[in-house]
């Protein structure tokens, strides 16, 4: 007797359980592939390829001043805060054109890429579509090539480069095919202005005008790291801004330089760590995706 009542208990307690896993499962299952919003804000960074070596000559340098090669890389990045996310510069060859095998493919000629974005975003639980707001530093080519997969997402934008993006003026190093969809997209329009994405100053567009009309910059304060500036293609490299040089395809120079007297200020009050984008070297020390900052 003793021994039937237990193992009626022990079904019982093996079916109540069951249960309880199913139901678990169940109103797991619809969100299986979406990443629960963290409760601290997190910074990820992303491969998005590198440049080719160029001539030092275009950054305002001479061979010597640089003494090294001069190639790039060129990050994305995807911020996630509790209350949304923001993928900040989207890369420089579009998703379609990199092949499955992880063979490098290379574009007009120097932009190359091996890693997709969308699979880079879907590996940390996120689709495109999941993107609550895509921002960009500049229009430029190697910053915007898969922009036409965030769509569905807010864009934010200064007025100055939305203007230089669909300008039928012929600009150099513009991929409008690549940009093109955003045009129908949710926009904030920003009038040289900063922008404080979720309202609680832990992200912020900074505006950066002068290497192109409606340039930008994005500034993160995380809890862990602490304040940190991703300055776009303010410089490129870091003998820019110790020789006080100017890119020489910069849309105004005088603009660029008096950007950097200010961001040069709010570096000083904010105590914030500014990574140059495109720098290897500084790329080459942080903790890539899906490892994060926080
Ligand atoms: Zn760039």
């Amino acid at each position: 007797m003793t021994i039937l009542v237990s193992s009626a208990l022990r079904s019982l307690v093996a079916a109540a359980a069951l249960a309880i896993a199913m139901t678990v499962w169940l109103a797991a299952a619809p969100q299986a592939t979406l990443a629960a919003a963290p409760a601290k804000l997190r910074l990820y960074v992303l491969d998005c390829g590198t440049i080719a070596a160029m001539d030092p000559t275009l950054f305002g340098l001479k061979p010597e001043e640089v003494g090294r090669e001069v190639t790039f890389v060129t990050p994305c990045y995807l911020i996630v805060h509790p209350q949304g996310s923001l993928i900040w510069d989207v890369g420089q060859v579009p998703d379609q054109d990199i092949p499955d095998d992880g063979t490098e493919v290379v574009r007009q000629g120097l932009l190359k890429a091996k890693h997709r974005l969308a699979p880079q975003l879907a590996a940390l639980g996120y689709q495109p579509k999941d993107i609550t707001f895509v921002a960009m530093s500049h229009y430029h080519a190697d910053h915007t090539a898969n922009a036409n997969l965030f769509a569905g997402s807010t864009w934010i934008v200064q007025q100055a480069e939305y203007d230089a993006m669909f300008s039928d003026a012929k600009l150099e190093i513009r991929s409008p095919e690549t940009y093109g969809e955003l045009k129908g997209a949710k926009r904030i329009t920003l009038n040289n202005e900063d922008h404080d994405v979720f309202g609680d100053g832990t992200v912020i567009i900074k505006t950066a005008p002068g290497h192109t009309p409606g340039h930008q910059m994005l500034f993160v304060k995380l809890a862990r790291f602490g304040p940190l500036l991703l300055a776009g293609d303010l410089y490129h490299l870091p003998e820019e801004r110790t020789l006080d040089r100017v890119p020489s395809f910069d849309f105004d120079a005088a603009m660029t330089r008096q950007t950097r007297r200010k961001v040069d200020e709010f570096l000083h009050q904010t105590g914030a760590t500014m990574w140059i984008q495109h720098d290897p070297p500084t790329y080459a020390r942080l903790k890539k995706s899906p490892h994060y900052y926080d």
